[in-house]
């Protein structure tokens, strides 16, 4: 419900837009095609993704002799679903079966990154394992405070240092920290600025270096959290860090308010990373895990 609540938004537009022309069309013919590529484009889907969904589409409506829209729709929620899984675990966060688990969350600034970190220490706390904040973002004034209100709130501890201080001694001491407490998952904040990209990579780089070095194999998930509210816009920054620092995961935060839900099918399509997890509002609750086939069916429902 809560999931169906928080799309609200994105189905009232797309998926009320597709109803509507099924309703208008009755027929599948090339215009209604063309509207249905319209009403995909206006909701963020993104151009290539739309242009390869409407293929699909047509070659199924081909194969299966579909001549009602109506029939066509349930085509649509498969085809959707289909293009935005390819197998269902690989929704699901990465744990480290042996020991303890590294997440490192990137992203840039007002993306919902302390935020999602918070509900994310909270959720697994709620699923029985032990956790970690290091507070990596210090460059930003007010990050570290604010790690450690959502640290409060979620009743998890966190390693900091003094802003300006270097990132990588942060995550290596929180590292030694979470060791030697035997913590099952520790999860590192990174700064997000974006006024000089190209040092803000370099550092991301070194900490991920740092990471590796004391334990091979880990980050175990390197999570890019996206503000679904930017649109287009969230598939560029995707774009560059997913070149610059080899992301494993997507968060789409602020799904609850906006009607660009579509551009999770844009990111899974075009950049080929899984979103795993979804924010749905500010609360220390409002983080899900990302499932493909209720998100269309939700849409559609
Ligand atoms: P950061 O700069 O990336 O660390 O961003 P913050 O975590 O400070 O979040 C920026 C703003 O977005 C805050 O006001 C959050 O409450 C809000 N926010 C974060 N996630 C969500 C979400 O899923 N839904 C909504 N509606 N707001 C969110």
């Amino acid at each position: 419900e809560k999931f169906k609540g928080g799309l609200t938004k994105t189905r009232q537009s797309f998926a009320s837009k597709v109803n509507n022309l099924v309703k208008r069309y009755r027929k599948v013919d090339e215009e209604f095609f063309e509207e249905l590529e319209e009403v995909m484009i206006s909701s963020d889907v993104g151009v290539n993704t739309v242009l390869e969904l409407i293929d699909q589409l047509k070659d199924e409506a081909r194969t299966r002799n579909i001549k009602e829209t109506e029939e066509l729709k349930d085509v649509i929620v498969e085809v959707l679903s289909g293009m935005l899984t390819k197998k269902d675990e690989e929704n699901e966060l990465t744990f480290n079966p042996n020991g303890m688990t590294i997440f490192l969350v990137v992203g840039v600034n007002g993306v919902g990154k302390t935020t999602t970190i918070g509900k994310l220490a909270h959720k697994l706390k709620q699923e029985g394992k032990t956790v970690m904040l290091a507070a990596g973002d210090t460059f930003r004034a007010g990050a570290i405070d604010q790690l450690e209100v959502w640290g409060e709130r979620s009743g998890v501890n966190v390693i900091k240092h003094q802003e300006g201080s270097d990132p990588a001694a942060v995550v290596y001491d929180a590292l030694v920290a979470a060791k030697s407490r035997k913590v099952d998952v520790l999860i590192c904040d990174t700064a997000g600025r974006l006024q000089n990209k190209v040092n803000l990579m370099n550092e991301l780089e070194k900490v991920k270096r740092v990471i590796a070095r004391e334990y091979p194999g880990a980050p175990h998930e390197v999570l890019l959290v996206l503000d679904a509210t930017t649109g287009q816009n969230a598939l560029s920054q995707a774009k560059q860090f997913s070149q610059a620092t080899g992301v494993t995961g997507i968060v789409l935060t602020k799904l609850d308010g906006t009607a660009k839900g579509g551009i999770v099918l844009a990111i899974r399509h075009e950049l080929d990373i899984p979103v795993k997890l979804i924010g749905l509002g500010e609360g220390i609750n409002d983080l899900q895990t990302f499932d493909s086939d209720q998100f269309v069916y939700g849409l559609f429902s």
